[in-house]
């Protein structure tokens, strides 16, 4: 069932690409870019394949190496903001391990990410309309790691890792029952929140790395809205996912179970739960409404970051995220 109401997503979801520059470590092995750009097309790049034949793809938009956080979030506000307008919106990192998928949701103290900068953002502009609309914001944070779900904004020793369990609410919003919603008011508690959360995600395997590679990070904003003039009220899901390594998918790949793109979203969707699940059958809904009924958008906004390396070691990885992100767009 999710599978054909996944396939009515395509189309529908917004692609950019973002290309990390070379590590240090690349440098210093002597390793170039197989990733070219046109001066004159931004959202175009070609792949020099090991033959030196040139593969382009094209994505809604292109970030390359030396595009900051600040670029890509001037892209990315508008549809993360319109969760503000009673739209569920989505966004999901995706890609090979080491691309740069936390880089651009999460960031660093000195270059804050996608999540920051939207709490920011919201922030702002519920303060430029609170004389039209009351709006409330909490933040939830969990990881989804073999389907067991763990909510991040609980301390790591209070609990043990729970079976996800998600349940379908009023107005086809889901809950997870008993996870923390923190109410925030403002940008000053926020960094420290989401870096409190980041900081529960499952460590203690033998290799840290090796487990966030599998693991899925989702953090949830709910936006409640009340209009002061005609007290209509809303309340929508903004969901920012930074998904768990692509490689794995490759993986299987190779061992010959040859995977179609909707058999992957079929996958990592529900690895994630019945929200996004029913994020997507909202999609379908809202189209088919749409079609009929009118000619503002459906009521939910997909973006996806296909991220990528520009080193040639990782050329086959590379491929697997443009030829797989192409697919969907
Ligand atoms: P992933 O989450 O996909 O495994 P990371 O976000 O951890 O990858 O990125 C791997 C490394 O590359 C990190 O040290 C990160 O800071 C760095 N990095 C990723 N993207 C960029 C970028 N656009 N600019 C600078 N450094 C980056
Ligand atoms: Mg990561």
């Amino acid at each position: 069932r999710l599978h054909n109401e996944v396939i009515e997503l395509k189309g529908s979801i917004r692609v950019f690409c973002r290309c990390r520059p070379l590590n240090q470590a690349e440098i210093a092995n002597g390793s170039t870019s197989i990733v070219d750009f046109d001066s004159s097309r931004e959202n175009e790049l070609q792949i020099i394949c090991s033959d030196s034949s040139k593969k382009q793809f094209k994505f809604d938009h292109v970030f390359r190496p030396g595009s900051d956080q600040e670029a890509v979030f001037a892209q990315t506000s508008a549809i993360v903001t319109s969760v503000l307008d009673g739209y569920n919106v989505c966004v999901f990192a995706y890609g090979q391990t080491g691309t740069g998928k936390t880089f651009t949701m999460e960031g660093t103290p000195e270059n804050r990410g996608v999540n920051y900068r939207t709490l920011e953002e919201l922030f702002r502009i519920s303060r430029e309309r609170s004389n039209i609309i009351n709006y409330e914001l909490f933040v939830s944070m969990l990881e989804v790691y073999n389907e067991k779900i763990r909510d991040l904004l609980v301390e790591k020793s209070n609990q043990p890792p729970k079976k996800l369990e998600v349940k379908q609410a009023a107005e086809g919003t889901q809950e997870v029952p008993g996870l923390v919603e923190a109410r925030v008011y403002g940008t000053d508690e926020v960094w420290g929140l989401l870096q409190s959360g980041s900081r529960n995600r499952s460590v203690g395997s033998t290799n840290a790395n090796e487990l966030s590679s599998r693991s899925h990070c989702l953090l949830r904003v709910t936006v409640k809205g009340e209009n002061l003039v005609n007290g209509e009220r809303t309340s929508s899901h903004l969901w920012l996912v930074d998904l768990a390594g692509s490689e794995r998918v490759g993986r299987i790949e190779a061992e010959g179970e040859r995977l179609k793109e909707s058999q992957f979203i079929n996958k990592s969707l529900s690895a994630l739960g019945d929200e996004l699940q029913a994020h997507s059958y909202s999609t379908k809904l809202s189209r088919k409404t749409l079609t009929k009924t009118s000619k503002t958008g459906g009521d939910c906004k997909t973006l996806m970051f296909v991220q990528i390396s520009p080193s040639a070691a990782d050329l086959g990885e590379t491929l697997c995220s443009l030829n797989f992100a192409s697919r969907v767009r």
